[in-house]
Protein backbone atom coordinates (compact mmCIF):
# COMPACT_ATOMS: atom_id res chain seq x y z
CA UNK A 1 0.00 0.00 0.00
CA UNK A 2 1.23 3.17 -1.12
CA UNK A 3 0.67 6.12 1.49
CA UNK A 4 2.99 9.15 0.73
CA UNK A 5 0.42 10.39 -1.76
CA UNK A 6 -2.39 10.85 0.52
CA UNK A 7 -1.03 12.63 3.56
CA UNK A 8 -2.03 16.10 4.14
CA UNK A 9 0.10 19.19 3.06
CA UNK A 10 0.79 19.58 6.72
CA UNK A 11 3.23 16.27 6.91
CA UNK A 12 5.83 18.27 4.87
CA UNK A 13 6.65 20.46 7.99
CA UNK A 14 6.84 17.36 9.96
CA UNK A 15 10.16 15.97 11.09
CA UNK A 16 10.97 13.08 13.74
CA UNK A 17 11.78 14.92 17.40
CA UNK A 18 15.57 13.98 17.63
CA UNK A 19 14.89 13.56 21.50
CA UNK A 20 12.55 10.73 21.05
CA UNK A 21 15.06 8.86 18.54
CA UNK A 22 17.76 8.98 20.71
CA UNK A 23 15.93 7.81 23.30
CA UNK A 24 14.64 5.03 21.29
CA UNK A 25 17.96 4.44 19.94
CA UNK A 26 19.17 4.15 24.01
CA UNK A 27 16.61 1.58 24.94
CA UNK A 28 17.12 -0.65 22.33
CA UNK A 29 21.11 -0.75 23.08
CA UNK A 30 20.47 -0.35 26.52
CA UNK A 31 18.92 -4.05 25.90
CA UNK A 32 22.43 -5.79 25.12
CA UNK A 33 25.38 -3.67 27.01
CA UNK A 34 25.34 -0.69 29.76
CA UNK A 35 24.69 2.70 28.34
CA UNK A 36 25.23 5.44 30.59
CA UNK A 37 22.95 8.24 29.80
CA UNK A 38 23.14 12.12 29.96
CA UNK A 39 20.36 11.90 27.34
CA UNK A 40 16.76 12.20 29.22
CA UNK A 41 14.85 15.23 30.66
CA UNK A 42 13.60 13.55 33.46
CA UNK A 43 12.99 13.23 37.01
CA UNK A 44 15.00 10.26 39.15
CA UNK A 45 12.98 7.39 39.10
CA UNK A 46 14.10 6.48 42.28
CA UNK A 47 13.42 9.68 44.17
CA UNK A 48 9.50 9.01 42.79
CA UNK A 49 7.24 7.87 45.50
CA UNK A 50 5.41 5.03 43.19
CA UNK A 51 4.13 3.29 46.51
CA UNK A 52 2.53 6.26 47.75
CA UNK A 53 0.73 6.81 44.11
CA UNK A 54 -0.07 3.24 43.76
CA UNK A 55 -1.95 3.32 47.33
CA UNK A 56 -3.97 6.90 46.24
CA UNK A 57 -4.87 5.41 42.82
CA UNK A 58 -6.13 2.16 44.70
CA UNK A 59 -8.39 4.67 46.79
CA UNK A 60 -9.41 6.85 43.89
CA UNK A 61 -10.78 3.96 41.76
CA UNK A 62 -12.22 2.44 44.88
CA UNK A 63 -13.57 6.29 45.81
CA UNK A 64 -14.42 8.02 42.89
CA UNK A 65 -17.35 6.48 40.79
CA UNK A 66 -16.28 8.46 38.11
CA UNK A 67 -12.37 7.70 38.12
CA UNK A 68 -13.15 5.31 35.23
CA UNK A 69 -15.27 7.51 33.11
CA UNK A 70 -14.61 10.82 30.89
CA UNK A 71 -14.29 13.86 32.82
CA UNK A 72 -15.11 17.59 31.48
CA UNK A 73 -12.59 17.95 28.29
CA UNK A 74 -10.87 21.09 31.06
CA UNK A 75 -10.19 19.06 34.09
CA UNK A 76 -12.24 17.58 36.69
CA UNK A 77 -13.02 20.67 38.80
CA UNK A 78 -11.49 19.13 41.75
CA UNK A 79 -8.07 19.44 40.34
CA UNK A 80 -8.39 22.54 38.19
CA UNK A 81 -9.16 23.84 41.83
CA UNK A 82 -6.57 22.68 43.13
CA UNK A 83 -4.32 24.16 40.42
CA UNK A 84 -5.19 27.12 40.61
CA UNK A 85 -4.66 27.06 43.97
CA UNK A 86 -1.31 26.01 43.42
CA UNK A 87 -0.35 28.60 41.14
CA UNK A 88 -1.68 31.41 44.12
CA UNK A 89 0.55 29.70 46.31
CA UNK A 90 3.84 28.87 45.10
CA UNK A 91 3.54 30.79 41.88
CA UNK A 92 1.88 34.30 43.12
CA UNK A 93 -0.05 34.45 40.43
CA UNK A 94 -3.90 35.13 41.04
CA UNK A 95 -5.22 32.04 38.85
CA UNK A 96 -8.74 30.76 38.96
CA UNK A 97 -10.46 27.59 38.71
CA UNK A 98 -12.15 28.54 35.24
CA UNK A 99 -8.57 30.26 33.89
CA UNK A 100 -7.34 26.43 34.05
CA UNK A 101 -7.51 23.95 31.84
CA UNK A 102 -6.33 20.28 32.30
CA UNK A 103 -3.45 18.96 29.59
CA UNK A 104 -2.12 15.92 28.74
CA UNK A 105 1.15 17.01 30.09
CA UNK A 106 2.79 20.14 28.80
CA UNK A 107 3.49 19.20 25.33
CA UNK A 108 -0.60 18.73 24.75
CA UNK A 109 -0.82 22.53 25.84
CA UNK A 110 1.96 23.65 23.39
CA UNK A 111 0.24 21.73 20.42
CA UNK A 112 -3.15 22.93 21.41
CA UNK A 113 -1.65 26.63 22.05
CA UNK A 114 -0.19 25.75 18.15
CA UNK A 115 -3.24 25.27 16.20
CA UNK A 116 -4.94 27.43 17.96
CA UNK A 117 -2.80 30.43 16.73
CA UNK A 118 -0.52 29.77 14.22
CA UNK A 119 -0.78 29.66 10.69
CA UNK A 120 1.69 28.71 8.19
CA UNK A 121 3.83 31.61 7.24
CA UNK A 122 2.71 32.58 10.63
CA UNK A 123 6.07 33.74 12.60
CA UNK A 124 7.12 32.77 16.15
CA UNK A 125 10.11 34.67 18.46
CA UNK A 126 11.63 31.92 20.61
CA UNK A 127 14.94 31.64 22.85
CA UNK A 128 18.37 30.36 21.23
CA UNK A 129 18.19 27.77 21.68
CA UNK A 130 14.93 26.79 22.89
CA UNK A 131 12.82 23.71 23.61
CA UNK A 132 13.35 21.29 20.54
CA UNK A 133 9.71 19.78 20.91
CA UNK A 134 7.81 23.45 20.76
CA UNK A 135 10.42 23.81 17.32
CA UNK A 136 9.50 20.68 15.59
CA UNK A 137 5.64 21.11 16.78
CA UNK A 138 5.13 24.72 15.87
CA UNK A 139 6.33 24.32 12.83
CA UNK A 140 4.45 21.31 11.94
CA UNK A 141 1.58 23.81 12.18
CA UNK A 142 3.62 25.98 9.40
CA UNK A 143 5.42 28.30 12.07
CA UNK A 144 8.09 30.10 11.10
CA UNK A 145 10.69 30.62 13.41
CA UNK A 146 12.85 33.72 14.74
CA UNK A 147 15.33 33.24 17.22
CA UNK A 148 16.86 35.44 19.83
CA UNK A 149 19.85 35.16 22.10
CA UNK A 150 19.78 33.50 25.67
CA UNK A 151 22.37 35.54 27.87
CA UNK A 152 23.76 34.51 31.38
CA UNK A 153 20.42 36.32 32.32
CA UNK A 154 17.65 35.54 30.02
CA UNK A 155 16.84 36.67 26.44
CA UNK A 156 18.31 39.18 25.12
CA UNK A 157 15.74 42.29 25.03
CA UNK A 158 17.61 44.36 22.52
CA UNK A 159 17.69 41.95 20.10
CA UNK A 160 14.24 40.57 20.62
CA UNK A 161 12.83 44.02 19.99
CA UNK A 162 14.70 44.98 16.85
CA UNK A 163 13.70 41.02 15.84
CA UNK A 164 10.15 42.61 16.40
CA UNK A 165 10.59 45.95 14.68
CA UNK A 166 12.35 44.06 11.59
CA UNK A 167 9.17 41.91 11.23
CA UNK A 168 7.01 44.61 11.23
CA UNK A 169 8.77 46.60 8.58
CA UNK A 170 8.28 43.46 6.58
CA UNK A 171 4.55 43.06 7.55
CA UNK A 172 5.57 39.21 8.90
CA UNK A 173 3.02 38.60 11.49
CA UNK A 174 4.44 37.61 14.80
CA UNK A 175 2.07 35.80 16.48
CA UNK A 176 3.76 34.68 19.47
CA UNK A 177 6.75 34.97 21.60
CA UNK A 178 7.55 31.71 23.56
CA UNK A 179 10.06 31.70 26.16
CA UNK A 180 11.18 29.20 29.57
CA UNK A 181 11.78 32.11 31.84
CA UNK A 182 13.24 29.86 34.72
CA UNK A 183 15.06 26.62 33.92
CA UNK A 184 15.66 27.26 30.07
CA UNK A 185 15.28 23.63 28.28
CA UNK A 186 18.50 23.09 26.83
CA UNK A 187 20.63 25.94 28.53
CA UNK A 188 19.34 26.23 31.63
CA UNK A 189 19.44 29.98 32.24
CA UNK A 190 17.06 31.51 34.16
CA UNK A 191 15.74 35.07 32.93
CA UNK A 192 16.15 37.76 35.79
CA UNK A 193 13.50 39.90 37.56
CA UNK A 194 14.45 43.28 35.58
CA UNK A 195 14.10 41.13 32.49
CA UNK A 196 10.11 39.50 32.66
CA UNK A 197 9.45 43.01 33.52
CA UNK A 198 11.15 44.45 30.66
CA UNK A 199 9.44 41.50 28.20
CA UNK A 200 6.20 42.61 29.74
CA UNK A 201 7.30 46.24 28.37
CA UNK A 202 8.07 45.02 24.77
CA UNK A 203 4.87 42.92 24.61
CA UNK A 204 2.80 45.50 25.63
CA UNK A 205 4.67 48.02 23.48
CA UNK A 206 4.29 45.85 20.39
CA UNK A 207 1.04 43.99 21.12
CA UNK A 208 2.54 40.38 21.78
CA UNK A 209 1.46 37.83 22.76
CA UNK A 210 3.82 35.73 25.17
CA UNK A 211 3.51 31.95 25.89
CA UNK A 212 5.45 31.35 29.06
CA UNK A 213 6.52 27.69 29.46
CA UNK A 214 6.84 26.64 33.09
CA UNK A 215 8.01 23.23 32.97
CA UNK A 216 11.19 23.61 35.25
CA UNK A 217 9.75 26.75 37.23
CA UNK A 218 10.60 24.56 40.75
CA UNK A 219 13.77 23.29 39.90
CA UNK A 220 15.53 26.01 40.71
CA UNK A 221 18.74 25.37 42.68
CA UNK A 222 19.65 29.00 43.90
CA UNK A 223 18.30 31.90 43.89
CA UNK A 224 13.99 32.33 43.46
CA UNK A 225 11.84 33.74 40.45
CA UNK A 226 8.05 34.77 40.22
CA UNK A 227 6.91 33.56 36.91
CA UNK A 228 6.48 36.18 34.23
CA UNK A 229 2.41 35.81 34.42
CA UNK A 230 2.92 37.22 37.97
CA UNK A 231 4.17 40.48 36.18
CA UNK A 232 1.70 40.63 33.65
CA UNK A 233 -1.38 42.90 34.12
CA UNK A 234 -2.83 42.75 30.45
CA UNK A 235 -3.69 39.26 30.02
CA UNK A 236 -0.28 39.11 27.56
CA UNK A 237 0.71 36.00 29.12
CA UNK A 238 -0.60 32.38 28.43
CA UNK A 239 1.12 29.96 30.90
CA UNK A 240 2.17 26.48 30.25
CA UNK A 241 2.11 24.07 33.13
CA UNK A 242 3.37 20.53 34.19
CA UNK A 243 3.67 18.15 37.39
CA UNK A 244 5.49 16.63 35.39
CA UNK A 245 9.49 17.16 36.15
CA UNK A 246 8.41 17.12 40.30
CA UNK A 247 5.96 14.06 40.13
CA UNK A 248 7.12 12.26 37.16
CA UNK A 249 6.80 12.52 33.49
CA UNK A 250 4.60 9.78 32.63
CA UNK A 251 1.67 11.16 35.08
CA UNK A 252 1.22 13.35 31.78
CA UNK A 253 -0.84 16.08 33.43
CA UNK A 254 -0.12 19.56 32.37
CA UNK A 255 -2.26 22.77 31.95
CA UNK A 256 -2.44 26.19 30.32
CA UNK A 257 -3.34 29.19 32.54
CA UNK A 258 -5.49 31.74 30.61
CA UNK A 259 -7.99 33.79 30.22
CA UNK A 260 -11.26 32.66 30.97
CA UNK A 261 -12.51 32.89 27.12
CA UNK A 262 -9.39 31.61 25.92
CA UNK A 263 -9.75 28.64 27.99
CA UNK A 264 -13.21 27.93 25.90
CA UNK A 265 -12.18 28.29 22.97
CA UNK A 266 -8.98 26.27 23.60
CA UNK A 267 -11.55 23.40 25.34
CA UNK A 268 -13.74 23.49 21.79
CA UNK A 269 -10.24 22.26 20.14
CA UNK A 270 -9.80 20.32 22.68
CA UNK A 271 -12.19 17.97 22.89
CA UNK A 272 -12.78 16.02 19.95
CA UNK A 273 -9.18 14.91 20.22
CA UNK A 274 -9.18 13.33 23.77
CA UNK A 275 -12.02 13.60 25.39
CA UNK A 276 -9.86 14.55 28.34
CA UNK A 277 -6.80 13.70 30.14
CA UNK A 278 -6.66 10.40 32.09
CA UNK A 279 -9.12 10.71 34.99
CA UNK A 280 -7.10 8.51 37.96
CA UNK A 281 -4.11 10.59 36.93
CA UNK A 282 -6.19 13.77 37.53
CA UNK A 283 -7.54 12.97 40.96
CA UNK A 284 -3.81 11.64 41.58
CA UNK A 285 -2.59 14.78 41.16
CA UNK A 286 -5.70 16.74 42.82
CA UNK A 287 -4.70 14.41 45.95
CA UNK A 288 -1.02 14.87 45.61
CA UNK A 289 -1.36 18.54 46.00
CA UNK A 290 -4.01 18.39 48.38
CA UNK A 291 -2.21 16.41 50.69
CA UNK A 292 0.85 18.62 50.46
CA UNK A 293 3.27 16.26 48.63
CA UNK A 294 4.46 18.27 46.01
CA UNK A 295 6.85 20.28 48.55
CA UNK A 296 7.78 17.37 49.88
CA UNK A 297 8.98 15.65 45.91
CA UNK A 298 10.29 18.71 45.52
CA UNK A 299 12.46 19.43 48.17
CA UNK A 300 14.10 15.88 47.67
CA UNK A 301 14.00 16.22 44.10
CA UNK A 302 16.09 19.53 44.50
CA UNK A 303 18.70 17.81 46.85
CA UNK A 304 19.48 15.24 44.92
CA UNK A 305 20.23 16.86 41.41
CA UNK A 306 21.70 19.69 42.86
CA UNK A 307 24.44 17.45 44.52
CA UNK A 308 24.24 15.59 41.01
CA UNK A 309 25.01 18.95 38.88
CA UNK A 310 27.88 19.75 41.18
CA UNK A 311 29.49 16.16 40.17
CA UNK A 312 28.79 16.75 37.12
CA UNK A 313 30.22 20.29 36.86
CA UNK A 314 33.34 19.17 38.75
CA UNK A 315 33.97 16.40 36.17
CA UNK A 316 33.71 18.53 33.20
CA UNK A 317 35.67 21.24 35.18
CA UNK A 318 38.52 18.29 34.89
CA UNK A 319 38.22 15.73 31.93
CA UNK A 320 36.43 18.67 29.46
CA UNK A 321 38.57 21.61 30.83
CA UNK A 322 39.26 22.96 27.42
CA UNK A 323 35.22 23.06 26.41
CA UNK A 324 32.91 26.22 27.07
CA UNK A 325 29.78 25.10 29.42
CA UNK A 326 26.77 26.59 31.28
CA UNK A 327 26.70 26.15 35.17
CA UNK A 328 22.88 26.08 35.24
CA UNK A 329 20.84 27.52 38.24
CA UNK A 330 17.88 25.65 37.35
CA UNK A 331 16.72 23.15 35.11
CA UNK A 332 18.09 19.79 34.42
CA UNK A 333 20.68 20.63 31.82
CA UNK A 334 23.86 21.23 31.11
CA UNK A 335 25.24 22.64 27.87
CA UNK A 336 28.55 21.80 26.34
CA UNK A 337 30.40 23.42 23.54
CA UNK A 338 32.99 21.46 21.74
CA UNK A 339 35.35 22.66 19.66
CA UNK A 340 34.09 24.37 16.33
CA UNK A 341 35.12 21.63 14.18
CA UNK A 342 33.27 18.96 16.18
CA UNK A 343 29.86 17.99 14.66
CA UNK A 344 27.78 17.34 18.09
CA UNK A 345 25.60 14.37 15.70
CA UNK A 346 28.73 12.42 14.69
CA UNK A 347 30.18 13.16 18.15
CA UNK A 348 26.87 11.78 19.89
CA UNK A 349 26.68 8.61 17.66
CA UNK A 350 30.54 7.79 18.41
CA UNK A 351 30.08 8.36 21.92
CA UNK A 352 27.17 5.88 21.71
CA UNK A 353 28.37 3.49 19.96
CA UNK A 354 32.21 3.12 20.88
CA UNK A 355 31.96 4.63 24.66
CA UNK A 356 28.32 3.74 25.77
CA UNK A 357 27.33 7.12 26.79
CA UNK A 358 24.52 8.89 25.58
CA UNK A 359 24.25 12.22 24.73
CA UNK A 360 21.52 15.15 23.23
CA UNK A 361 23.00 16.77 20.36
CA UNK A 362 21.77 20.36 20.89
CA UNK A 363 22.24 21.43 17.03
CA UNK A 364 18.66 21.20 16.50
CA UNK A 365 17.38 23.54 20.13
CA UNK A 366 18.90 26.20 18.27
CA UNK A 367 17.72 28.48 15.37
CA UNK A 368 20.05 28.85 12.88
CA UNK A 369 23.47 26.97 12.99
CA UNK A 370 25.07 28.32 15.89
CA UNK A 371 24.85 24.88 18.03
CA UNK A 372 26.48 22.71 15.42
CA UNK A 373 28.96 21.95 18.47
CA UNK A 374 26.97 21.97 21.02
CA UNK A 375 25.72 18.52 23.28
CA UNK A 376 23.09 18.51 26.08
CA UNK A 377 23.77 16.73 29.72
CA UNK A 378 20.64 15.61 32.05
CA UNK A 379 22.26 15.58 35.75
CA UNK A 380 18.80 14.50 37.06
CA UNK A 381 18.15 10.68 35.91
CA UNK A 382 21.43 8.88 35.81
CA UNK A 383 22.86 7.26 38.81
CA UNK A 384 25.31 10.03 41.00
CA UNK A 385 28.26 7.38 40.83
CA UNK A 386 28.06 6.89 36.99
CA UNK A 387 28.71 10.95 35.83
CA UNK A 388 31.96 10.79 36.80
CA UNK A 389 33.21 7.87 34.68
CA UNK A 390 30.49 9.11 31.79
CA UNK A 391 31.97 12.37 31.68
CA UNK A 392 35.51 11.18 31.67
CA UNK A 393 34.41 8.93 28.85
CA UNK A 394 33.16 11.95 26.79
CA UNK A 395 36.88 13.32 27.37
CA UNK A 396 38.49 10.33 26.07
CA UNK A 397 36.13 10.25 22.97
CA UNK A 398 36.35 14.06 22.03
CA UNK A 399 40.29 14.07 22.30
CA UNK A 400 39.87 10.72 20.52
CA UNK A 401 37.92 12.77 17.30
CA UNK A 402 40.25 15.61 17.60
CA UNK A 403 43.89 13.35 17.40
CA UNK A 404 42.34 12.23 14.01
CA UNK A 405 41.62 15.00 12.42
N1 LIG B 1 8.38 22.24 28.07
C1 LIG B 1 9.67 21.99 28.27
C2 LIG B 1 10.63 23.12 28.24
C3 LIG B 1 10.10 20.68 28.50
O1 LIG B 1 11.39 20.45 28.68
C4 LIG B 1 9.15 19.65 28.52
C5 LIG B 1 9.57 18.22 28.77
N2 LIG B 1 10.76 17.84 28.26
C6 LIG B 1 7.81 19.97 28.30
C7 LIG B 1 7.46 21.28 28.09
C8 LIG B 1 6.71 18.97 28.24
O2 LIG B 1 6.64 18.10 29.26
P1 LIG B 1 5.34 17.27 29.59
O3 LIG B 1 4.54 17.10 28.34
O4 LIG B 1 5.85 15.98 30.11
O5 LIG B 1 4.60 18.08 30.60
Amino acid sequence: MEYIHRFSHRINFARPSPIRTIVSKIATLSKTRKIISFAAGEPDPDILPRDLYASLLSDILKEEKLSANYSPTEGIPELRKAIAKFMREFENVNAEEDEILVTIGGSQAIDLLGRLFLDPGDYVIVENPSYVNTIVDWEFYGARLIGVNLEKDGLDLGELEMKVKEARNEARKVKLVYVIPTGNNPAGVSMSEEKRKHLLEIASRYDLLVVEDAAYNHLVYEGSYKPLSHYDREGRVIYVGSFSKIFGTGLRIGWIRASKDLVEVIKTIKGPSDMCAPVPLQYLVERLLSKGFYETIRKKAIENYRVKRDIMLKAIGEYLRDTDYTKPSSGMFVLIKLPSNIDSEVFSQRLLEEYSVAVIPAKSFYIGDSGRNVIRLNFTMVDADEIEDGIKKIGVCLRDMLGKK
